[in-house]
């Protein structure tokens, strides 16, 4: 098991002790952080973890080495509120876990507040959605159940927690500015603490953010995630961003322009591939020739990955459907795509 690195803290310009607590949240290997803000009205934790694996205990250890590298003692029973970035679970899944030792309040955007309160439902609706996306991305038989079970595997961790507030864009509270950032995930949003950005998971420093249709959950997909990375462009002055997975990004806004430029590349290449194809194409074609060496639960999020990119190039206009007659006729037959020359 790798080690997890220590505790850092971040002082903002609006002099908020910004703690990040590393934590492992799935056991393959997936670590992210949770953040512990002291200086921004009541004592306030950012994030969770997962609850799976060693993720809770990781917490705790956390909020130990705060005491034991910075000399200020601050236990998870201190902890006064509780804000989620957004709802997915490797944010959210350790609220359990956190509400046995506080009773602090929890927010969350409006748009994710329902994935945490109704998480059955949530579940239900979004397995029917995937459902339908897999027969219009044509996705064959056995492969359609695999993906399945593992969409599944997760979300079986959870149950529905209740949530005590909403947040809006824009909203400021106590020094923390709200900035809904949707598109990874509808509620996302990213926290400015004076010249320090919490970018959840809209900003990473390696990883080119995953992406999903807007056709399985609204507010989701390319256009929406692209229209949020230009918002935050509008916001000067921040000069370390601080994301909830990998490392600290100390350029944000050439960041910014880095991910873009990687959609625009991936948007390239689909229009290659097709070119090349000749022949109309579905998303799982698509998919398995831009990710042709993908694996177990890869596969899963790059048919997601070139469902939401063709999705875009389609609302754009660049592509249009082959196979018109058929969709009207059939319930939900796969969709083959041509270029619009
Ligand atoms: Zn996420
Ligand atoms: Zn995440």
């Amino acid at each position: 098991m790798n080690p997890i690195p220590p505790v850092e803290r971040f002082t903002s310009s609006s002099g908020v002790d910004i703690y990040r607590l590393p934590m492992l949240l799935f056991p393959n290997d997936f670590s992210g952080h949770a953040f512990v803000l002291d200086g921004a009205g009541p004592l306030t934790l950012v994030d969770t973890g997962s609850g799976i694996g060693r993720s809770n205990d990781d917490l705790a250890a956390g909020f130990a080495q705060i005491g034991e590298r910075f000399g200020k003692s601050i236990a998870l029973s201190d902890i006064e509120r509780i804000i989620i970035t957004h709802g997915h679970i490797d944010h959210f899944g350790g609220l359990p876990f956190v509400k046995t030792h506080t009773e602090a309040p929890v927010g969350i955007h409006e748009l994710d507040r329902r994935v945490l309160t109704n998480y059955e439902e949530r579940v239900i609706v979004a397995t029917k959605a995937l459902g339908i996306f897999f027969d219009r991305a044509g996705i064959p038989n056995p492969q359609r159940d695999s993906l399945f079970s593992m969409y599944g595997f997760a979300k079986r961790h959870v149950t529905s927690i209740d949530v005590d507030f909403s947040i809006a864009d824009e909203q400021i509270l106590d020094g923390m500015e709200f900035i809904h950032t949707p598109g990874h995930c509808p509620g996302q949003v990213c926290i400015r603490l004076g010249d320090i950005l919490l970018s959840a998971d809209h900003v990473l420093s390696r990883t080119t953010p995953h992406q999903s249709p807007e056709s399985i959950t609204h507010y989701m997909g390319l256009d929406h995630y692209a229209d949020s990375l230009r918002k935050l462009l509008r916001f000067d002055g921040i000069r370390l961003a601080l994301g909830s997975h990998e490392d600290a990004i100390h350029d944000l806004y050439g960041r910014i322009h880095a991910i873009r430029a990687s959609h625009n590349r991936k948007l390239d290449r689909i229009r290659r591939i097709m070119r090349e194809n000749g022949a109309p194409m579905n998303v799982s074609q698509i998919s398995a020739a831009m990710y042709p060496d993908v694996e177990g639960y890869h596969v899963l999020l790059a048919i997601e990955e070139a469902g939401a990119h063709v999705e875009y190039l389609y609302q754009h206009g660049h592509l249009a459907i082959a196979n018109l007659r058929e969709f009207e006729a059939e319930p939900n037959p796969a969709i083959l795509y041509q270029l619009n020359q």
